[in-house]
């Protein structure tokens, strides 16, 4: 069976303790490769060798380090049905997703940063005829990234990719139960000629590896998308060393339809909005809440849509979903299914787990869901699934709409549903959520500011908000000749 390796100072190492952790194909529920379970002693000889490429890396041009990115984008499109193929293998989503989606926003994550950093420029004050100030923006040094398994390459690429174009060295950490693709990339990497240390892979747990990296005083600082709960583990951890912190966590996102709305272009969207990836992506609206007078018409509209759906083998063009990433995150899935019946929901479609036959009979694989009858405020309604699993609730009013929609401790996105233009206006700016899509789903312009308010998450990512946060602003104060 094929053993991972971490990607350390140019080379493919194996860890320094000699140990694997099993990684599974979550459609067969079969072990496929080994991944080292890297700790302190992985991390310290990867910051070791960050630290060591970093001044001539910081100091060379961007138009040096954007020629890297651009030729190692070039690669994985040169191998994008492999790449394809390894994250369905990987994380269960099905093949069509990953070759439509996220492999090509990998591509796009190192070309977006590679053309945007030779952009970037800094600002300049004067101050009255007195001084000249302007800003330097200068790399922050060695860069921790930790990232999860929804959106695999996709948003390990979403950090590297402006942490190393504004100057930095990396060392990154992609979650353990989808390590395949960042392993791909650590190849692509040495034959790109990516000069040694620049970037580091390592592989392993949270609580190990990921925790070495936090911790390791040669970390000036973290990028993390993952849990709410890591997140907070994580803050806490940095917090002594001052580290500068980029969390993008957890969503409970709404999707709030009004009788107004465009009602064909709205169903459609909502079934994508709500299963999209098994439910697993952090901006899918998994609080439904439907105007009253045509809460009864949405119910039947989408449930038959919702019915009509197919789970099914990855690799099969027709699968509209795909399987369950691991077998834990599986198990947790179906007990909030329970809890919100013990909750009073009632089940409208979905609910089980499936079977499927030949070679997916061991998989992971849950029906798309659809439960009413929930108070808005419940657990079921209050704690993120990351499932294929949605509520739906009908409302009366803006008001009281508004109020159910922000009453969560999550604040990442939302999705509003109106033809009225002027109540679109007023819901975007009063809603606590850092992103709001109006009649339209995961449209993204990567030169927008990305992440969540409240306990989603702290800064953002995207466009020039990135290139900040992985750049030390200095300020030089220069007094002007009288
Ligand atoms: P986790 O928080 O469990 O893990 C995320 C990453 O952090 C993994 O690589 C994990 O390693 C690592 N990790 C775990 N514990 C620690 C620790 N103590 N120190 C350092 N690293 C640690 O999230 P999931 O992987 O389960 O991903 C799902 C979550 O991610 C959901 O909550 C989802 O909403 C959120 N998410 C947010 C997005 C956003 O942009 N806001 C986008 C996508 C997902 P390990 O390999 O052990 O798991």
């Amino acid at each position: 069976m094929e053993k991972l390796k971490n990607y350390i100072n140019g080379i493919l190492t194996t860890p320094y303790n000699g140990n694997y952790i099993n990684n599974y194909n979550p459609a067969t529920g079969e072990v496929f490769t080994m991944i080292p379970d890297s700790d302190k002693d992985d991390a310290d000889l990867a910051v070791q060798s960050a630290t060591k490429a970093f001044e001539k890396w910081s100091n060379a041009s961007s138009e040096y380090r954007s020629e890297f990115l651009l030729k190692i984008a070039g690669f994985i499109s040169k191998n994008l049905d492999k790449f394809a193929e390894a994250e369905t293998t990987d994380n269960g989503k099905p093949l069509w997703l990953s070759k439509s989606v996220d492999i090509p926003r990998a591509i796009k994550n190192f070309e977006f940063f590679a053309y945007a950093v030779t952009q970037f420029s800094s600002e300049s004050h004067m101050t009255g005829n007195e001084a000249l100030n302007y800003t330097l923006r200068q790399p922050v040094g060695i860069v921790g990234a930790i990232s999860p398994w929804n959106l695999p390459l996709y948003l390990f690429t979403w950090k590297i990719a402006p942490a190393l174009a504004a100057g930095n060295c990396v060392v990154a950490k992609p979650s353990e139960i989808t390590p395949l693709t960042a392993y791909m990339l650590s190849e692509l990497c040495i034959e790109a000629g990516l000069p040694e240390g620049v970037l580091n892979i390592i592989h392993g747990y949270g609580h190990k590896a990921g925790s070495s990296i936090v911790t390791h005083p040669g970390i000036k600082a973290i990028t993390f998308t993952g849990g709410t709960k890591t997140g907070s583990e994580i803050a806490k951890a940095a917090a002594p060393d001052f580290k500068k912190l980029s969390l993008e966590l957890g969503g409970k996102n709404p999707n709030i339809i009004f009788a107004d709305c465009n009602y064909e272009e709205m169903l459609n969207t909502t079934v994508q909005s709500s299963f999209r990836n098994q439910g697993e992506i952090c901006l899918c609206g998994s609080r439904i809440f439907v105007e009253k007078t045509v809460y009864e018409k949405f119910k039947k509209d989408f449930v038959k849509k919702v019915k009509e759906l197919k789970v099914g083998d990855p690799l099969n063009e027709t699968s509209d979903l795909g399987a369950i990433v691991s077998r834990q995150h599986f198990d947790k899935i179906l007990s909030y299914v329970n809890l919100a019946v013990s909750e009073g929901g009632k089940i409208l479609c979905g609910g089980k787990s499936i079977k499927l036959p030949g070679r997916c009979s061991n998989g992971w694989f849950i029906e798309p869901t659809v439960i009413e009858g929930l108070a808005f405020d419940c657990r079921t309604n209050a704690e993120e699934i990351f499932g294929p699993v949605v509520t739906i609730t009908p409302f009366e009013s803006e008001e009281e709409v508004m109020m159910m929609a922000n009453s969560t401790e999550y604040g990442l996105a939302s999705i509003l549903w109106t033809e009225n233009l002027t109540r679109a206006h007023r819901i975007s700016s009063k809603i606590k959520t850092g992103i709001v899509w109006v009649n339209c789903w995961m449209i993204r312009d990567l030169r927008t500011p990305f992440g969540g308010m409240k306990n989603s998450g702290v800064g953002r990512e995207g466009g020039l908000e990135a290139l900040r946060f992985f750049t030390e602003p200095k300020n030089v104060c220069i007094k002007l000749q009288d």
